[in-house]
């Protein structure tokens, strides 16, 4: 069996040696320019069109991370780089669900002990005391219940929080209110003090995150995105920051990545930045979830992760 490889970052030897140890009769190579050899599957993170288009006989290319965007955002572009019977999977969890939900739990729990507020107090010297907020009306609101989402809410909802979530279709979550379409996105928005972004970046979704969705939030509430830069509309944020309807924001992704020297972001004091690292890719744990697909797939079991690239999530 013939596994290429593509990762802009990732050395390859840990793949080669972990992906044989896993699939004994596997053989992994990285694909570099002019490899057009036949291969059964493709791993794969942002790959040039180049190692893709053209090639027969895939039976499955696997995206190294959880949301593919990217991916088919380059499909769109190239309709014809992966031919339509050929599966596109992702990572689902894989060590990912884990570190998202200590990200997100860290992050609410700072605004919600008013953190921010005594640090400052410490700047000025001032030993002073501030009301703790009410749990019962701190309302967190989760876009997007999928893999990562769920877990979040139901880690949130353990807390003692007011959890809502919000999907395409409708959830049954201990503890957690769910919301599902379009039609049902004011009435989640409404009186939320906390809005945690885990939607996967789709022509639906792109640029959710702006001014009118701020102006449905409770009057000083918090965002935090852990999805994609493209979610938020950035100068939204900046304008809503200044008038006070967010009183701050976590972002984990940006438009532009890195973020570019002079961004306003970088000195937007109520902003806290981190360069995407919520929830990484752990590699041995990516390798045994490809290495059980592939075995689904040769024993023409369906695989787990695929995606819709009709809904491009
Ligand atoms: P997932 O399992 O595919 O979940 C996506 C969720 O979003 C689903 O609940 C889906 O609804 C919902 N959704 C999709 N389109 C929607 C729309 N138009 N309106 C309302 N809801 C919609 O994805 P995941 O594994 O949880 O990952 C979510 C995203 O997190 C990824 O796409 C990626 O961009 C991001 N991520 C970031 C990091 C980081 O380090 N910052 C790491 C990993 C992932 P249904 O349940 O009804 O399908």
């Amino acid at each position: 069996m013939e596994i290429v490889f593509y990762h802009p970052s990732e050395p390859v030897e840990p793949w080669i040696a972990g992906m044989h140890k896993r699939l004994p009769g596997a053989h992994l190579r990285a694909w570099l320019p002019g490899d057009s050899l036949p291969a059964d599957y493709a791993l794969v993170w942002h790959p040039p069109v180049e190692m893709l288009a053209g090639r027969r006989g895939l039976k499955g290319l696997f995206a190294l991370g959880a949301g593919v965007d990217a991916l088919m955002q380059t499909l769109r572009l190239h309709p014809r780089m992966l031919a339509e019977n050929v599966p596109l999977l992702r990572l689902e969890d894989t060590g990912m669900a884990e570190q998202m939900v200590e990200y997100v739990l860290a992050a609410v729990l700072r605004y919600y002990r008013r953190l921010d507020e005594y640090y400052l107090y410490q700047r000025q010297g001032s030993w002073r005391e501030l009301a703790l907020n009410d749990k019962r009306g701190f309302i967190i609101g989760v876009a997007g219940a999928g893999v990562l989402g769920q877990k979040v809410a139901c880690t949130l909802a353990g807390r003692g929080f007011p959890v809502r979530c919000w999907s395409l279709s409708r959830k049954s979550i201990p503890q957690v209110a769910s919301f599902a379409g379009d039609e049902q996105l004011p009435d989640f928005l409404s009186g939320l003090q906390v809005l945690v972004n885990l939607l996967p970046n789709t022509p639906r979704t792109e640029g959710i995150l702006d001014g009118e969705l701020f102006a449905r939030l409770n009057r000083g509430a918090f965002v935090i995105n852990v999805a994609r830069g493209a979610h938020l509309v950035e100068a939204d944020l900046l304008a809503a920051l200044a008038r006070g309807q967010i009183a701050a924001a976590t972002l984990d992704v940006c438009r532009e990545e890195p973020l570019p020297p002079g961004h306003p972001f970088w000195r937007t004091p109520r902003i806290t930045l981190t360069p995407h690292i919520a929830a990484v890719t752990i590699p041995s744990l990516a390798m045994d979830s490809i290495a059980e697909n592939i075995r689904r797939i040769e024993a023409g079991v369906p695989p787990l992760g695929l995606v819709d690239r009709a809904q491009g999530y």
